[in-house]
């Protein structure tokens, strides 16, 4: 499909920048020609005016003619030189047109190879509880002996399906929404502080229910960014702090300024991140085998790649470090 695109616009560079050199070609053919042609006339009438004058004197030599020939031959050679000029324009605007084709349409294709996995990941993320949902439905109609109690088993359990469903659904929609690193952002001056009451409020609800303590050790300060974004994004952080800890844990937050940079730190004390898995979790529904292994733990892989889209528009930087079974600490870096 690109390759084909690639053609046609280089066609169509080509079809404008034909036209253009042909249109100017002709214009110049007239010209010169207009040139030749007054050109012959005026020498005509100078050697009219000179045969007049000489008709007395017989001993000069004739005086010289104007050679029509001439004239149809230079106008000839001019067409050629014109013609071949225009040849060398054409194969050299045919190989940029090629060339300027491919770079204008290569962000389009990127785009759309990157749709497109969207949407073929997102399907198979879909999929998979969806058929679950299906075949437990079907498996449980089909039984004479399904008694109410095991049906209402089957819409506890079918309900808590449909949770993750939401959740998914509702991710998709954010990283579908979030902005990408090129599209400019309105940054505003903001207090850390509200922007951590924000966050904790957000967030208190789950820690609690592991009777998880976050202890937040962050600064009284101002930054400029895009306060909602950044509220999202350290609820990710935490969300996922708390997720994968055990129970009655402490996660600290604490921020820290550095050569003009912000330095904000999310650190957990749970079941902490592989080295070879590392470099992946900020990719789309990527998922650290012992968190898939996790039951409890609900998620799809899309929450740190929504951070890492925030932190771009931002023009930031996260870090990661952990000791498996140990803990983790995310720290995002923003310029002030
Ligand atoms: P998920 O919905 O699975 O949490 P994320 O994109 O937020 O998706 O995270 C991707 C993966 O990174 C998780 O599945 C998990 O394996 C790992 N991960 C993220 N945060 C932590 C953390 N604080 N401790 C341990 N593992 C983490």
């Amino acid at each position: 499909m690109f390759n084909n695109a690639r053609l046609k616009l280089t066609a169509w560079y080509l079809v404008i920048i034909m036209v253009i050199s042909f249109v100017f070609s002709f214009i110049i053919y007239q010209l010169v020609s207009n040139e030749i042609n007054r050109f012959a006339m005026s020498q005509r009438i100078r050697i009219e005016r000179r045969i007049n004058n000489n008709n007395d004197n017989y001993f000069l030599p004739p005086p010289p003619t104007i050679d029509d020939e001439l004239i149809e031959e230079t106008k000839n050679r001019l067409l050629l030189n014109l013609l071949i000029v225009n040849l060398g324009i054409i194969s050299i605007s045919g190989a940029l047109s090629f060339f300027l084709a491919g770079k204008t349409l290569k962000p389009i294709a990127k785009m759309v190879e990157e749709q497109n996995r969207f949407i073929s990941d997102s399907s198979h993320e879909l999929r998979t509880p969806i058929t679950a949902l299906k075949s437990s439905l079907e498996v449980s109609l089909r039984d004479p002996k399904f008694t109410i109690q095991e049906s209402k088993k089957l819409i506890k359990d079918n309900l808590e399906e449909v949770n993750h469903l939401q959740n998914l659904s509702d991710g998709l929609i954010k990283l579908i929404q979030s902005p990408t690193s090129n599209q400019k952002i309105i940054k505003t001056k903001n207090s850390l502080v509200e922007i951590i009451d924000r966050v904790l409020i957000r967030t208190r609800p789950l820690a609690l229910k592991k009777n998880i303590t976050i202890i937040n050790r962050t600064k009284k300060l101002d930054f400029d960014c895009d306060q909602s974004s950044v509220v999202d994004l350290l609820v990710i952080l935490i969300d996922n702090a708390i997720k994968y800890s055990p129970k009655n844990q402490k996660i600290i937050l604490r921020s820290e300024i550095k050569n003009n940079h912000l330095y904000l730190s999310v650190k957990d004390h749970g079941i902490g991140i592989d080295d070879k898995d590392i470099p992946h979790i900020f990719d789309r529904f990527y998922r650290a085998d012992q968190s898939r292994s996790k039951v409890d733990v609900g998620g799809y892989g899309l929450g740190l790649s929504i951070a890492k889209k925030i932190i771009d528009q931002h023009h930031g930087h996260i870090t990661v470090r952990s000791i498996p079974n140990k803990g983790a600490i995310f720290t995002v870096i923003f310029q002030i």
